[in-house]
């Protein structure tokens, strides 16, 4: 025989709600509606759901378990001793690295077998490899990028200094031509005086 478990979050806003899931993280019930906006919320997304009803069943095994030395039931785990344990037994885990809810631990080890942790293992090399493959692809993509940048900019440079030195033989040729015909004026002017010295 087991009490209703009522949904955690409804019942702190006072709403009387049958708790349909359990939030093995927050370790609350939940009702279909805050099961939907619990698996749909970023900060809870990813916590462990699963159905009251498991729960129930996991909870009511792990309560008949009770801890030899101390007479109460296992409500705790800890990972680095492998071990149930109760409240009064956490004294002596406090140099293990964390001590987490029994619940909790049985749903996750339930689900973390040798099989999920290689298959977890090779896709994580899996989308490693292909990851590089494509930062390799996209860093080359990037040196021809970066290539195609640095032709177009020495063209770009090449137009410029060509477009002056056009100019400056535009300049030079045309600066040339006037003061060459301002010498012959003055020479041929020079000529003339002499000449009509001469005649004199
Ligand atoms: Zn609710
Ligand atoms: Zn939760
Ligand atoms: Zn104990
Ligand atoms: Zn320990």
């Amino acid at each position: 025989m087991t009490s209703t478990i009522l949904c955690g979050i409804c019942h702190y806003e006072d709403t009387i709600k049958d708790a349909r899931q359990w939030c093995t993280n927050c370790e609350e019930g939940l009702c279909e509606d805050c099961e939907k906006i619990h698996r749909s919320t970023k900060n809870t997304r990813t916590h462990k759901i699963i159905s009251i009803i498991d729960y129930q069943q996991k909870k009511d095994v792990l309560v008949s378990q009770v801890c030899e030395q101390h007479g109460k039931s296992y409500d705790l785990y800890c990972p680095t001793h492998d071990n149930a344990i109760c409240i009064a037994c956490v004294d002596q885990h406090k140099s293990c690295s964390e001590v987490i809810q029994l619940i909790e631990a049985v749903v996750n080890i339930k689900e973390s077998t040798a099989f999920t942790d290689l298959e977890d293992t090779i896709n994580g090399a899996l989308q490693n490899s292909k990851k590089n493959i494509i930062d390799i692809k996209s860093s080359s993509e990037a040196f021809d990028k970066q290539e195609e940048n640095i032709k177009i900019y020495i063209q770009g440079m090449r137009e410029i200094l060509n477009k002056h030195l056009d100019d400056m033989e535009q300049n030079l040729i045309s600066d040339f031509s006037t003061k060459s015909g301002f010498c012959k004026t003055a020479y041929a002017n020079t000529i003339k005086q002499l000449i009509s010295t001469d005649d004199k």
